[in-house]
């Protein structure tokens, strides 16, 4: 990256941050939460446990817990209904109609047309692994959330090391 691309992104997450007000944010990551415990619950009640080449690939990119893990095969990611976090979603870009895959720490939501798709189940169990490393719901969406809101998504940090990761991973090994 040369000198005038991080005076850029300096400015533009300025810019971004100012834009979105603290408090707003402050409002924002209960829900957040709150809706994000809800889901994990009805992915681990519906889901499926990993496979054992899908728990090798959670172990390869730091799982503790791969055996809490349930990957639950949906028509469409669930999105949102309160209308401030619908609204977030939709700006983030984070929920939309064509997401393909959603972590809530171990509910892993997957649109069923991708249930094969092993980069795709590596990528969100990465983001399991980062529930896991920052210590559950509220520091991962606090973090995750705050870098999608200021950076954006996809280019946020946390969300670079998934797509980055699961490519390494899957170039590197077949299964
Ligand atoms: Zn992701």
């Amino acid at each position: 990256m040369d000198v005038p691309d991080i005076l850029l992104s300096y400015f533009s997450f300025r810019l971004r941050f100012s834009s979105y007000a603290q408090d707003q944010f402050e409002i924002l990551l209960p829900l957040a939460c709150e809706w994000a415990e809800v889901k994990e619950k009805v992915a681990l009640e519906n889901g499926v446990p990993l496979s054992s080449a899908q728990a090798e690939d959670a172990k390869r990119v730091g799982v503790i817990h791969p055996e809490r893990v349930k990957i639950f095969a949906v028509p469409q990611i669930p999105i949102p209904r309160h209308p401030i976090l619908r609204s977030a979603a939709e700006e983030t870009q984070l929920i939309t109609p064509a997401t393909d895959g959603l972590t809530l720490r171990y509910g892993i939501f997957i649109k069923s047309s991708f249930l094969n798709d092993r980069r795709l189940i590596v990528h969100e169990l990465i983001h399991t692994s980062q529930y896991e490393k920052l210590g559950g719901f509220l520091p991962f969406l606090r973090k995750y959330l705050m870098e999608c809101i200021t950076i954006g998504y996809p280019e946020a940090p946390m969300e670079q090391e998934a797509i980055r990761l699961s490519m390494v991973i899957c170039a590197d090994s077949k299964s």
